[in-house]
């Protein structure tokens, strides 16, 4: 069993690693974002409670992502473990996760705003199939068409320079003491996130004692 969080900043390539790591160790991949843009998609109520935050890069209030991360952790579905991504974003869900949960890491990915402006700003998301693009490193082979489906290529709402700019601000506000209380209990690894997916991932897997990813990542 083994239990990770994942943080960096917007862009940092947190669901691209989780996603790699997730699927060759049989992990349950958790992205509290991507569950509130299910609900926000599927217009239940939870996603009308958060749609406003979500579209501008606002964070949720504690009380509820609790509750969604709870909720989600105990459907069980973990066997082999999990990895999540997007939480804790603050002190307090970083104590609330402490208190519930033991983990076996913190991945850390570190990436300098210049970069995540230019990373950020390019990505593209297929508005049919939800599948990712990226402008500089993973363009569609027709433009503002998803490969998979067709289905049209949108911009997500909080990726505009305007809610980038708070998200970033938000971030080290509220992160960087996150990482340093993380780092107080010594199982953060800093992973320098300039690199590509295949170095950046085995850098992880370095750090965590892990063998080479098995499968195809390029
Ligand atoms: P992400 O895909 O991780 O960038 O998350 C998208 C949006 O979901 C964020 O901008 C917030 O509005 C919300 N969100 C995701 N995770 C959290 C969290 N741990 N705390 C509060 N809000 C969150």
């Amino acid at each position: 069993m083994r239990k990770y969080v994942i943080m960096g900043v917007q862009g940092s390539g947190k669901g691209t690693q989780s996603a790699l790591l997730a699927d060759d160790l049989d992990l349950v991949h958790i992205s509290v974002g991507d569950i509130f843009r299910w609900h926000v998609k599927n217009h239940t109520k939870l996603g009308a409670q958060v749609r406003r935050l979500v579209a501008a890069g606002e964070l949720v209030g504690d009380d509820l992502v609790e509750d969604v991360v709870r909720d989600r952790l105990q459907q069980h579905d973990w066997n082999y473990g999990f990895i999540i991504d997007g939480f804790p974003r603050n002190r307090r869900q970083a104590e609330f996760f402490l208190e519930s949960y033991d983990l076996d890491g913190v991945i850390h990915l570190d990436l300098p705003d210049e970069e995540v402006r230019r990373r950020v700003l390019a990505r593209r998301l297929c508005s049919r199939c939800g599948m990712d693009y990226n402008l500089i490193a993973h363009r569609p082979s027709t433009e503002g068409r998803c490969d998979v489906c067709g289905g049209e290529l949108v911009t997500r709402t909080d990726d505009t320079p305007d809610a980038l700019a708070r998200r970033l601000r938000d971030y080290h506000t509220k992160n960087d003491p996150v990482v340093e209380l993380f780092r107080r209990k010594e199982y953060v690894m800093t992973i320098d996130a300039r690199a590509d997916k295949t170095t950046v991932q085995q850098a992880i897997r370095t750090r965590l004692g892990l063998p080479p990813h098995s499968g195809e990542t390029a």
